[in-house]
Order: C-alpha cells, then structure tokens, then sequence
C-alpha cells in the first residue's frame, strides 16, 4: 500500500483539478461534484462515510488518496468572541487562523505561508523569517476545519463564515497558484460558496501578481500601503524599493478597471506612532488616492516583544482618520479584537515551539484534553 504522504491530497483540489482526476482513474467528472460536497459542506475525511460512491470506487481511493486537513493543536476563544486556532501542517510547524464574528458577519482570517519573506519593519510574521510556503490544501484546510467547528449547520444567514480575507501569515502573491486553487474552493457553490466580493486578498504590493491575478480571479483586493510616500513605505515596506508606490497604485486601478462590478480597493494603512501618523501624512495620503476608488482601513499599530513601534494614541488616530474623512473618504479605524489570545494583527508568528509562554498554555491544554 501506498505511505500517506505519498497519497493524492484532495482537500485542495478545485472543481477542474478533481475532475482531470477522476477522469485520470476512469470514472465520470460528476465525482468530483460528490466529492467536494462530502469534503467541504459536510466536512467529511473518511472515503467510507460516501455513500453514494460505490464500494469499488471507494476502496480504489483509499489506496491512492487522502482527505487530510491540518491538525488542531489549540483552539480558544477571546473575551469578545474572537477565535483562533493554531494548525500544525505536514513538516511540524504550525500557523494561526482567526474567526471575527462581528453582528451577522463572521470573517475568517487565512494564512498563505509559513513565515514570510518580506520583511516589512512592523510585521511579527515578517520578523520570524520564511519557512515555506502552505500547500492549497493546507490553505483551504484552515476554512476546512473552522467550518468544521460549527458543524452541523445549513448554509443561510447566520452562517459562521461569511467572508474570507488572506491577512495572516504571509504574503498570498508569493504563493500564487496554491492561494488561487484554495480561494476558488472558497467561492465554489459546491464547497463553501462564499461570494467573490467577500473573498480578499491583501499584498503588501506584488505588481506582477496583482496583474497575473486579475487574469485568473476576481476576488476582492487589499493594498498594504502604510505610508503616503516612497521615502517612508522603503523604510515599513523593504518591497517598495522594488515597487515603488506610483506602480502599485496603478496596478490597483488596472486590477479594478476590469471588475464588471463597481468594487472599491481596501487601502490598509497600519499607524505607527511617530512614524506615519500625523496629520501632514493624512493630507499626502488624500492627495495620493486622489483617483483610487477606494476605502480606508487604518490598522493601529500592534505592539510585539521585538518590535521597538509603538501603537499611537487613538486621538492621534481619530485624527488621523478625520483628515481623510474631511477630504471625502470613508475611513474606518479596526478595532483590535482577539488581544487577550494573541489574535490580533501581525500577532499571527506559529512556530508556536519556540515561543514558552505559549507553548506552555499549549502543554496546558493537552494535559486537560488528554
Ligand atoms: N502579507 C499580506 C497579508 C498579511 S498581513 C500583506 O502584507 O498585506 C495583514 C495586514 O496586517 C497587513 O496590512 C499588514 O500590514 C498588517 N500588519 C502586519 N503587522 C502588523 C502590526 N504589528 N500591527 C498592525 N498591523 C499589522
Ligand atoms: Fe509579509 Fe505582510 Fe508581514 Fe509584510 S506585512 S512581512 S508582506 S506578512
């Protein structure tokens, strides 16, 4: 018998890519529609629950496939609802998604990477360096096993994931074809069905991925963008000295000139207390969206052991945000949610080994799982 890990994953496979494999095996496309129901909306893993897959064709697939998703190794909830879960992946290391339920709202917050490679000067991922990047059925397993939790429930509206955004570890355009693959399954109606509005993507400002991307997709897109000028982005975003801001900006407006609906890009700026949080940078950063359709989402900065940033005061926020208001934005500032667990933004590090504290709460829970 085949070993597991040379087995055929098929957690991560789309639509098209699980039908070439039936077809591959000789069987009809349509197994691929059972398939992803059974995997996806019913969060099924084990080939002998399908019971209306035959017998032969379930014995086939044990021999050369799996259905495997990540290993939870901790799971809390915050004070305010807030889930996170740490997901050990395939080579032991792990990485953190998050639940924000928010009124009839639940967004899911997905990792792409183990670590990231770019460095940005405010990123605790950033800070831990790169590992790898996730598999899509790594990726898609993150939605895999939040949905799971809250299983069994009949899609409507009260539905626990809503919306789907890339903003936890990683960078998604470097790993573009595994986070394409997995973001399909998030909008196929056989699996989680989610809408393409409430599907984004956040880069830090990867100008050929964003074009590439709007050849394959079009999900939502959020910018990283973080200061008004070049000057001080190459100093919070290293890949600026690559792509500068006058090209990321004109990647976006390609990205959203070929949308057939009217959708607004998401400029993220995350404020740094001293760094790009005066009025003066409002004012530029006005002036630069000038022609982005866009809405603003101001991140105040969150603190981590080896970061020397500040978070700024939230009147330096509020005012931060009614220069941009006044000039005709909408500017929103979001909330920390999820602090008390470490769930808040750029607090996403995994390799949750290396870090005691954790680790410690971690031995906690097994001992009282086990
Ligand atoms: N790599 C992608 C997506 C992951 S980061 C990107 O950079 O867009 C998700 C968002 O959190 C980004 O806007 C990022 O700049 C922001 N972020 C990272 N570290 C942060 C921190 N310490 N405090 C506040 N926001 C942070
Ligand atoms: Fe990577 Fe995004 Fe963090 Fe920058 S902010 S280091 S791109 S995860």
């Amino acid at each position: 018998m085949t070993a597991a890990a040379e087995k055929t994953n098929l957690l991560g496979m789309p639509k098209a890519k699980l039908e070439a494999f039936f077809e591959s095996l000789g069987e009809k496309r349509f197994r691929a529609t059972q398939m992803l129901q059974w995997m996806h909306q019913r969060g099924v893993d084990d080939f002998d629950q399908m019971t209306n897959v035959s017998k032969s064709l379930r014995e086939k697939l044990k021999e050369i496939a799996v259905i495997r998703g990540p290993e939870v190794v901790y799971d809390e909830t915050s004070k305010d609802g807030t889930r996170k879960w740490v997901m050990r992946m395939d080579n032991g290391n792990s990485v953190e998604t998050v639940l924000i339920p928010d009124g009839e709202r639940g967004t899911l917050c997905v990792s792409s990477q183990i670590g990231c490679t770019l460095d940005c000067t405010f990123c605790s991922t950033g800070k831990r360096g790169f590992n790898r990047n996730l598999t899509a059925a790594e990726i898609i397993g993150q939605v895999w096993v939040a949905r799971k939790a809250f299983m069994p429930f009949e899609p409507g509206p009260d539905r626990p994931i809503t919306n789907v955004v890339m903003m936890g570890m990683g960078e998604p355009l470097m790993n573009f074809d595994n986070v394409v693959d997995a973001m399909n399954l998030m909008m196929e109606d056989l699996a989680y069905g989610i809408s393409k509005r409430r599907v984004t993507l956040s880069t830090s400002g990867v100008v050929p991925g964003i074009d590439k991307l709007a050849e394959v997709t079009d999900v939502s897109l959020a910018i990283s963008l973080h200061a008004p000028n070049d000057e001080l982005r190459n100093k919070l975003v290293p890949l600026n000295k690559k792509y500068p801001i006058a090209e990321l900006l004109a990647a976006t407006k390609r990205y959203f000139s070929r949308l057939p609906d009217k959708r607004k890009a998401t400029i993220e700026y995350t404020v740094i207390e001293g760094m790009n949080d005066k009025p003066e940078h409002a004012h530029e950063l006005a002036e630069l969206l000038r022609d982005i359709p866009c809405k603003i989402n101001l991140i105040p900065f969150n603190p981590f052991p080896e970061s020397d940033f500040r978070r700024p005061s939230m009147n330096a926020t509020r005012r931060f945000q009614a220069v941009l208001n006044e000039a005709g934005y909408i500017a929103t500032i979001r909330t920390t949610r999820g602090d008390d667990i470490d769930a808040a933004c750029g607090q996403l590090v995994g390799q949750v080994e290396d870090r005691t504290r954790r680790s410690q709460r971690y031995i906690n829970v097994q001992q009282v799982n086990s």
